[in-house]
């Protein structure tokens, strides 16, 4: 299993939050929630979608503010709160 990431917009916000998606074998599945569990919709504008997480670091910096500062506390893994 193969995690990759995508970012999407919360719909009539102007939020942008990470949802995981994990692959196996060839079928990819997005999560319900992103990674900083507040943003439950998975079918906004994906700004970029599937990379891994280095690339999704570089590519929410490009993003700034925009990017929920949870969710990319929760990217580099020091977000202690679950
Ligand atoms: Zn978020």
């Amino acid at each position: 299993m193969t995690i990759y990431y995508s970012l999407i917009e919360k719909r009539n916000t102007n939020e942008l939050h990470i949802f995981e998606q994990t692959k196996i074998k060839k079928f990819y599945t997005i999560s319900e929630k992103s990674i900083c569990k507040s943003s439950s919709d998975n079918n906004g504008q994906k700004k970029f979608n599937r990379k891994n997480d280095d690339e999704t670091r570089e590519l929410c910096v490009e993003y700034g503010r925009q990017v929920c500062g949870r969710c990319i506390s929760n990217l580099y893994g020091n977000f202690d709160d679950d």
